[in-house]
């Protein structure tokens, strides 16, 4: 007798036992739903294992009572890789089956008990009276029930329905079915689709490049290997590195399998989606953050269908049913937003290649300024990186000035923002009737609130944080834990009145506004998109014309291909450089890259303008001439003396809680008595106050282990994973780990 291993929810009640009764046995996979007793009640579980041993003697385990007619959302795969990012990233395996099974389809699912449907078969409907008789003398029960389905029609009716109405219970209609006379099918909700191809105009595959031809090569020689190598793709913006993704999903669409594109949030434009649909129609599901759970849960049933083999998504997408998976894409692999803030801590990125390594799927990891670790596995021969270092049709890289606000801090008012040549620039553009975007990473109209006269600085009383001053809302707000507050007149210390510092996007609208009168300025940041539309609204205007200038925060840096935006400005370029983090010089380079290749991707060259007070900043330099070689050379270099990823691996613990006394004591405890455990080569950092020393009310103290061999992968994990174990923190102080951490705020 073959015996099932049941999780309820894959979350939180852990696993059970059961027998599968014969008839269900050939139905029965990794990841199908079933319907369970549970105590007294019944239970929709998924099933996770076949175990050879029961949990306890085979006599004693129920049987299961139905597979329910739905496609498995997971597979045998997906459980490992939870069980490995559980055990990497440090969390509970209830935490990692969260993440790789979304709330919306885990709760969707058990819906499913409600909406399961039964209908009458054509052998029922045609069966003559004589054997209906025959039923009716054997089972009463079976053929009343079957009376009232035949009734119900082709459509049937909702089970639940029909057991009140035939006043019959459950099992009679498995009986039915068992005989071939009743079948169960999913009710379909009506809902809108999620991802409407219709409307969108259908594109051709166009000639490759060279460099694209190139690349795709290497790809699909990966695609065809037993051992597929990660393949790093480094191409310029505007090398056409999307149309290199689209016709290697198009080569896995032909062998019969499937493709997941990664791509960040901020990215999933409608514009990159239409990409796809255009080219891959109906095939695609687009899973984006805006989806409610029912359509999100449709998706999937549509994925694990087979219905819809390409998947386009944010971080997320990388767990969806896709089988066969034959290729995953991570498009801006360095971004940041791969990385998971809250547990599991994982980054997509690394755990895309542990998936594919699981499957034997292909990876590409795309990038115009890879992250230094995936740069440092191509160069190591672990990755094997194609690169396309020319944009497509020979459109020119945009010409890069760096100003120097030195000599422009003499100017009045609006000439400190905004220096003579870009003033200029912008003016050209506007006669010639093109288009600007003009960034600054910074929301809001003044970045701090200072006292005349002795110089004290409004801050967030429950996080270490300066109040951003807004305008449109005349309030001071904490970007941290969003607290607002009403501005004050004066100082209490000095009664001086405040002046308003530090520039936000907000101010510099209000400046072009006076600079260029007649111009239509546009700003996008999260402050104008909150509002479900706005984004696409104000990108539609930009897109049809409408409007001249275009100001924003790093919504507007990526992704955007606008062929008549000939012109960038970024305000303050050194803003980054400051950032307490070892990669503030890495995200800098990628952000100025990023937004600098917003500039002539159409007919007519582009020009960029970087205001800064350090022009000679080679990181500033490099990006200038988006030469990621000199990036590379500087940067790898200084990162080696630093002992910096990648040339060792980083943990970070954060300790926080109510008291700093008790928390920073924590910290201390846990410091050293980690430096006693930690094996050679292992070298533990701190306590420190986090640079954010003080969040929404709690202290924040940070440890960084760093093990410095390059490969230290699975060490420190493990090393924490003990550590933590072993001594838990006192109560009113948590610890949060994170392996590979992107944040050090
Ligand atoms: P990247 O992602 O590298 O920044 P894109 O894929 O967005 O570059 O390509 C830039 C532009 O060039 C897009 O408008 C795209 O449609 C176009 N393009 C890409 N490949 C080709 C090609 N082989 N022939 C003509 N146009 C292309
Ligand atoms: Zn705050």
């Amino acid at each position: 007798m073959k015996t099932v291993r049941v999780s309820p929810d894959l979350a939180a009640d852990g696993e059970f036992d059961y027998r599968v009764p014969e008839h269900l046995a050939g139905t029965l996979a990794v990841g199908s739903q079933v319907r369970v007793p549970f105590g007294r009640t019944h239970r929709r579980a998924f099933v996770t294992a076949f175990p050879d041993a029961p949990a306890c003697p085979p006599e004693k385990l129920r049987d299961i009572e139905a597979v329910l007619p739905a496609p498995p959302l997971f597979d045998g795969d997906i459980l490992s890789l939870a069980r490995w990012m559980a055990r990497y990233y440090l969390c509970s395996l209830p935490a990692a089956f969260r993440a790789v099974l979304p709330a919306a389809v885990r709760r969707e699912g058990a819906d499913f008990l409600r909406r399961l449907r039964v209908r009458a078969t054509e052998k029922a409907l045609a069966l003559p009276e004589a054997d209906l008789a025959a039923l009716a003398k054997r089972s009463p029960r079976q053929a009343e029930a079957l009376v009232f389905l035949r009734a119900a029609g082709a459509e049937g009716g909702e089970l639940a329905d029909l057991c009140r109405r035939a006043r019959v219970d459950r099992p009679v209609w498995d009986a039915l079915e068992k005989k071939g006379l009743a079948e169960k099918t999913m009710g379909v909700r009506a809902r809108s689709p999620a991802a409407p191809a219709d409307g969108v105009v259908a594109t051709a595959p166009p000639r490759l490049t060279e460099e694209q031809e190139a690349a795709l090569g290497a790809i699909r020689e990966e695609m065809a290997s037993e051992h597929p190598r990660v393949v790093l793709l480094h191409g310029v913006t505007g090398s056409g590195k999307t149309e290199v993704y689209l016709q290697a999903i198009a080569t896995a669409l032909a062998k019969g399998q499937g493709a997941i594109a990664l791509v960040p949030e901020i990215s999933l434009t409608p514009q990159t989606q239409e990409r796809f649909l255009s080219r891959f129609g109906g095939q695609v599901a687009v899973l984006h953050s805006r989806l409610g759970d029912g359509e999100r849960y449709d998706e999937w049933q549509r994925i694990a269908r087979g219905e819809a083999r390409v998947v386009v998504g944010a971080r997320s997408a990388l767990f969806a049913p896709v089988r066969p998976l034959g290729l995953i894409l991570v498009d801006e692999e360095h971004e940041s937003a791969y990385k998971q803030e809250e547990a599991p801590r994982y980054n997509a990125r690394d755990v895309a290649v542990q998936r594919a390594a699981l499957c034997g799927a292909a990876v590409v990891l795309g990038s115009a300024t890879p992250s230094l670790e995936s740069y440092a596995n191509a160069l190591r021969g672990r990755y094997r990186l194609a690169e396309m270092p020319h944009r497509v049709r020979e459109r020119a890289m945009p010409e890069v000035h760096l100003v120097d606000m030195r000599h422009e801090r003499s100017g009045e008012g609006a000439m400190r923002l905004f220096s003579t040549p870009l003033v200029e620039a912008v003016r050209a553009r506007l006669a010639a009737g093109e288009q600007t975007i003009l960034f600054l990473n910074r929301r809001g109209y003044a970045t701090a609130l200072a006292c005349e006269a002795c110089g004290e600085i409004l801050g967030c009383p429950d996080c270490s944080v300066r109040f951003t001053y807004h305008r449109a809302r005349g309030r001071l707000v904490c970007h941290t834990c969003g607290a607002e507050r009403a501005v004050p007149e004066t100082c209490p210390h000095c009664g001086a009145p405040y002046r308003k510092t530090g520039v936000g996007t907000e101010r510099i609208e209000e400046t072009a506004q006076k600079l260029f009168p007649n111009a239509h300025i546009a700003r996008m940041d999260s402050d104008t998109t909150a509002r479900k539309g706005s984004h696409d609204r104000i990108l539609g205007a930009f897109r049809r014309g409408e409007t001249d200038i275009l100001i924003g925060t790093q919504m507007i840096a990526k992704g955007l291909d606008f062929p008549r935006v000939t012109l960038v400005g970024v305000m303050n370029a050194d803003a980054g450089l400051q950032m307490p983090d070892f990669r503030s010089g890495e995200r800098t380079f990628q952000l100025l890259t990023q937004v600098a290749g917003r500039a002539g991707r159409g007919e007519v060259p582009g020009e960029v303008f970087f205001q800064t007070f350090q022009p000679d900043n080679p990181t500033l330099q490099a990006a200038a001439k988006e030469d990621y070689k000199a990036f590379w050379e500087s940067e790898s270099a200084m990162r080696q003396v630093f002992r910096y990823p990648p040339f060792s691996r980083l943990a970070r613990l954060v300790f926080s809680g109510p008291s700093e006394d008790a928390t920073q004591a924590a910290a201390k405890a846990a410091g050293a008595r980690l430096k006693d455990i930690a094996p050679a080569g292992t070298k533990v950092l701190g306590p420190a106050a986090a640079p954010l020393a003080k969040a929404k009310g709690a202290w924040r103290f940070q440890l960084l282990v760093r093990s410095e061999s390059a490969d230290g992968k699975t060490s420190l994990p493990s090393l924490l994973r003990t550590f933590l174990r072993a001594c838990p923190p006192p109560s009113g102080v948590t610890v949060t780990p994170t392996i590979d951490p992107v944040s050090f705020l």
